[in-house]
């Protein structure tokens, strides 16, 4: 590797903690599943940061850890390794006790099963009011948010149906409204729009930025869907148990006056500077083992190694 020297602007003594600001921060996470004599790594070292009011998206291939990832932020399962922040909780260091009221409080969490997120023999109504009799909310006080938040999700008309008198659409928005009955600061949903059609999983997707704008609440939502991950302002993509790349969105107005949607993909490095070059462009300049690095003025470029 050749390093071109330049006169830098001198780092800072020490590197601001990570994450700091954000709401939601973890670094190189680890999480290795053991069965029998096998060892899955679902999560390989991933970096991520959310910061409180954002709506962000998760994709990647199945198996990649995006579950893995979700149930780690939900307190429902705990990392091997790493760090891993939301609000004022350490998810390395929870006792019992703690993540009971983590997960009561904190996080409200829609599973990737629709049927799972609900209790067959209750009423939407219901439904919604048990985390709050769990959390010891006066009882004027649940009624009147379950029915706001029924309202909020475009179900307030059912709020006496059982689920099986409703749709998967319209059960996906009544788990929404449970996940968000204790007003938790962050919601994670994994995969809510999975076993549903295009139109309804749009309209659902609709609901979940509603929420999103209207409550303030912070939403991570694992999607394989890149039509609905089109809709937020920052995708984050995992490969391997890692996060791979981010795609932000932002509008721009042209010279006519007409507002387009700009994506723009970034490779997302860790703390240690590394970075993972996409397949095409490895093969396209048939990189491999070891590349030229060279910092120009405004860029690094990387070289095959012809040496
Ligand atoms: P995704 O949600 O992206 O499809 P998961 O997080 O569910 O991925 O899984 C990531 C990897 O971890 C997969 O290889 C999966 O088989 C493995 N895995 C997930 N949960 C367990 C578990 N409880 N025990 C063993 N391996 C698991
Ligand atoms: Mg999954």
């Amino acid at each position: 590797m050749s390093i071109t020297p330049l006169s830098l602007p001198k780092p800072p003594d020490r590197a601001p903690e990570f994450g700091r600001d954000a709401l939601i921060a973890c670094e190189s996470l680890v999480r290795i599943y053991q069965t029998g004599s096998i060892e899955v790594q679902a999560l390989q070292g991933l970096d991520l940061t959310v910061e409180s009011g954002e709506m962000v998206a998760v994709v990647g291939a199945s198996g990649s850890g995006k579950s893995t990832l979700l149930s780690i932020l939900a307190g429902i399962d705990a990392p091997t390794a790493g760090k891993a922040r939301v609000d004022t909780w350490d998810l390395l260091d929870m006792s019992r006790s703690d993540r009971v009221r983590y997960r009561r409080q904190t996080v409200g969490f829609v599973r990737q099963q629709t049927a799972s997120n609900l209790v067959p023999y209750l009423t939407a109504h219901q439904m919604v009011d048990l985390p709050m009799t769990a959390a010891r909310t006066p009882v004027r006080t649940r009624k009147a948010r379950a029915s706001e938040l029924l309202d909020m999700l475009g179900v307030g008309e059912l709020a006496d149906r059982r689920p099986a008198q409703l749709s998967g659409g319209q059960q996906m928005r009544v788990a929404i409204a449970v996940a968000l009955a204790n007003q938790p600061r962050v919601l994670l949903a994994d995969e809510p729009t999975g076993e549903l059609d295009t139109a309804t999983s749009a309209e659902v997707f609709g609901a979940l930025r509603d929420v999103n704008r209207e409550l303030g609440v912070t939403i991570v939502v694992v999607t394989h869907d890149p039509e609905v991950s089109g809709q937020v302002e920052r995708t984050i993509a995992i490969r391997d148990g890692r996060t791979s790349s981010e795609v932000l969105r932002r509008s721009a107005v042209d010279g006519d006056g007409d507002t387009h949607v700009i994506a723009e993909e970034y490779a997302v490095m860790d703390r240690a500077g590394r970075v993972q070059v996409p397949r095409e462009y490895r093969e396209a300049l048939a990189l491999t083992r070891r590349v030229r690095l060279a910092l120009e003025a405004d860029h690094v470029s990387i070289k095959p190694d012809n040496s």
